[in-house]
């Protein structure tokens, strides 16, 4: 069957996962008999989302051809509607083929020569103007870590600017400060294998039967080998992965932090709580630091069952039966991603969902483990690992930490104090300092915060003089903005490692040239080094020659992945860190004896992420979000993805055979709301926040709950980015995506 005929049967959307996976045999073709005539076949990488899926490229006479799930790789051959359009990156539509530069306001072509020396004497004149908090760099989690490594090295080692920071802050940098305060080593314990042998899975804040399709395809295939597993599902919407739940909670937005610590409050009332792995293995810590296990007893106390289930507009007997499955289940999996890491208490969320699995014990067995989702292809490996944000260093080191700092000077070969020890401008504050002219010139790679920033109207504004420079493979809401445009590589016409959400580190090679004269972000890295006269610092001026720099790194931290060589990289189907030697299989759960090397002998369970080899129970107030229903604004609206597009759709949605199964991001709202308002699917609607208005179509659907509206933020056309509050978690400066209080009016 032919793509396109295939996607219009809409199989896809129910059960083509599956079919794609097993029947079709995930094979697609870009040529006609792509498959037949393929001369030979490249272990790769799916580009788009965090699963990380590994695929096989064919390629005839030099060009791709057909593209299907690799059968050895963590995926097993399956790949979702969007890793079937892989083979089409090659002939995406409107490409960026040459170097603009902004004359007259108007882009115009240039040379990569008159655009490069542009862009370092514009970075020269700010440094010598505001010093080095004056420039940033703002990158993604779709860079290959070669390329995110080398930025950071340039800006803080080089050019001592902090201010790098890059799109996974907005998706996951909740759920890194959670996993740091509670093992004190980001990244999770688990793995993707974790799944085949999960009884119950604790689905939070996440859809991945839209989002993460092959890892919900892995949990249905679980349910179906067991019909005794259980899943539940706490979402405001009945989402398709609630449409497969035991037990689907659809809790107001923002309220889950109390659902949370009521469950805690069952499972100590009821005596379900695994108080010999607690004692042996956990501290306790509330606000005011270390406490005992009487003040936790009382902590959770007043989060009864039934007064949570009235914040949160759901029933007592829902809240008791989640506590019940989550703590007496043979091996509990909790899976999360954007619905608890965008939340001003994103932070405490990520904490008191470890917690659950730290006071059952529910953790370092098979299918026992807390697990975040992860967004994006690279957040973890590129962007987490390399230590590219703002506060951060590479290899879980802090800048406000001078020791930290020591360590990595040495690393980076850096006299000692060089290092700038202020830690730089988080994404929200990085824009608003480009507003308000504290920032004169920045560098943005391979995202689009043009579409992807809350509160957007505000941030998509710069200070006259703030020179802006993006490099992408597609014009976007963002390269519209800049001074000027670089034409970057795209996947395969560019090689580096991506790093998914179970530590695993895969290699993607170059098997083809880019259009035009796009350059790899790496390459264009390089240049503006030589250019700013930072050629002695960035030596390494190749994938390989970066990755070796980079390996070596690693080998006194507890991330040692030294033994993943670049060899072995070409040869296997990634590697999952740490892997301190050339012989070392990898680990598939960190902490746990007999997998993870780092682990003391003898001790079983080991978080040697602290120093007394304790991961730490904290106590988390819940606190109502600052956006609540009220007289004007009386619905919650939440945003998130749909299956057939992939972030903001800059990729995805120039895919004809996916943009034509897509339909217009349109407001999603219940039955009874609708009649309500008088509105009906098709009606243009003004949906009003305090921080702005946009006009959008209606979708009547019953998946949403009454007193909450849905809207995707793939459409560059809608920007529902511009009615979205920006208010922040505090530790993790993460912006709350998930609840704005909306006023609606038909229009
Ligand atoms: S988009 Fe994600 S789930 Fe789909 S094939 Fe790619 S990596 Fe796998």
């Amino acid at each position: 069957m032919e793509r396109r005929d295939f996607l219009k049967t809409g199989f896809w959307s129910s059960i083509g996962l599956y079919l794609a996976s097993r029947q079709v045999g995930c094979a697609f073709e870009t040529e006609p008999d792509g498959l037949a005539r393929a001369q030979s076949w490249h272990k790769s990488v799916c580009r788009f989302c965090g699963t990380g899926c590994g695929v096989v490229v064919g390629m005839r006479d030099g060009k791709i051809v057909a593209v299907r799930g690799d059968e050895l790789a963590h995926n097993k051959g399956m790949m979702c509607v969007k890793g079937t359009m892989l083979a089409e990156l090659p002939k995406l539509e409107g490409r960026l083929l040459y170097p603009m530069i902004r004359k007259d306001g108007r882009l115009q072509r240039a040379t990569w020569d008159e655009a490069m020396t542009l862009v370092a004497d514009k970075f020269r004149e700010t440094l010598d103007r505001l010093g080095p908090s004056g420039i940033a760099f703002y990158g993604s989690g779709q860079l290959y870590t070669q390329e995110s490594y080398t930025a950071n090295k340039l800006f803080k080692a080089g050019l001592k600017s902090n201010n790098v920071d890059g799109n996974p802050r907005l998706c996951m940098a909740s759920a890194a400060f959670g996993y740091v305060q509670s093992f004190g080593k980001d990244e999770p314990p688990g793995c993707y294998e974790d799944l085949d042998h999960a009884a119950c899975f604790f689905i939070i804040g996440a859809n991945p039967y839209e989002a993460h399709p092959v890892l919900f395809e892995r949990m249905r295939l679980r349910q179906k080998a067991d019909p005794s597993v259980k899943m539940i599902v706490v979402d405001p919407r009945r989402t398709r992965t609630a449409e497969y739940a035991d037990l689907h909670l659809p809790v107001l937005p923002g309220t889950d932090l109390m659902l949370l610590n009521s469950m805690a409050h069952v499972i100590l009332r009821d005596n379900l709580a695994d108080l010999e792995f607690l004692n042996v293995h956990c501290t306790i810590q509330d606000a005011a630091g270390p406490t005992t296990l009487d003040k936790m007893r009382a902590f959770y106390r007043e989060y009864t069952p039934e007064r949570a289930a009235r914040e949160m507009g759901i029933s007592a007997n829902l809240i008791e039966t989640a506590a019940y499955l989550f703590a007496t289940s043979p091996a509990t999996m909790s899976l999360w991603t954007m619905g608890i890491n965008q939340r001003v208490q994103g932070v405490f969320l990520n904490n008191t969902i470890i917690t659950l699995h730290l006071m059952t014990g529910q953790i370092g067995r098979p299918g026992a483990t807390p697990f975040s989702l992860t967004g994006q292809g690279n957040a973890c490996g590129g962007v987490r690992d390399t230590g590219s944000l703002s506060h951060a260093l590479p290899l879980g080191h802090q800048v406000a930490n001078p020791e930290h700092r020591h360590t990595v000077e040495r690393l980076w070969g850096l006299p000692p104090d060089t290092l700038n020890p202020e830690p730089g401008l988080h994404t929200v504050d990085l824009f608003k300092a480009m507003k308000d002219g504290r920032i004169g010139a920045a560098l943005i790679m391979c995202t689009n915060p043009g579409q992807t920033l809350p509160n957007l109207d505000v941030y998509r504004r710069r200070a006259e003089g703030c020179f802006l420079v993006v490099a992408d493979a597609v014009e976007t809401r963002t390269t519209e903005l800049a001074d000027v445009v670089l034409p970057a590589a795209l996947w395969l016409e560019k090689e580096g490692v991506y790093g998914q959400a179970e530590r695993r580190y895969q290699l993607l090679q170059k098997l083809i040239d880019p259009p035009g004269e796009a350059r790899s972000d790496l390459d264009i890295l390089v240049d503006l080094a030589k250019r700013l006269g930072q050629d002695s610092l960035i030596t390494a001026h190749d994938p390989e020659a970066v990755w070796d720099e980079w390996r070596q790194m690693s080998v006194s931290t507890k991330y040692n992945f030294s033994g993943m060589t670049y060899d072995r990289l070409k040869r296997e189907r990634g590697l999952q860190w740490p892997c301190p030697t050339v012989d070392h299989p990898g680990t598939r759960r960190r902490y746990v004896e007999g997998d993870d090397p780092l682990v003391t002998p003898g001790s079983k369970i080991d978080f040697y992420g602290k120093p007394d080899h304790k991961a730490v129970i904290f106590l988390r107030p819940y606190e109502p979000s600052p956006e609540r229903p009220s007289e004007t604004y009386p619905f919650l609206l939440t945003t998130g993805r749909v299956i057939q597009q992939w972030h903001t759709g800059t990729i995805t949605n120039r895919i004809p055979a996916l943009r034509d199964v897509t339909p217009p991001a349109s407001l999603e709202i219940n039955p009874e709301d609708a009649h309500r308002l008088g509105v009906t699917s098709g009606d243009a609607v003004t949906v009003a926040s305090r921080f702005g208005t946009i006009t959008l179509t209606v979708a009547v659907s019953p998946v949403p709950r009454t007193g909450v509206v849905f809207a995707s933020f793939y459409d560059a056309d809608v920007l529902i980015n511009r009615v979205v509050a920006d208010y922040l978690d505090p530790i993790s400066k993460q912006p709350d995506y998930k609840t704005t209080a909306v006023h609606i009016r038909k229009a």
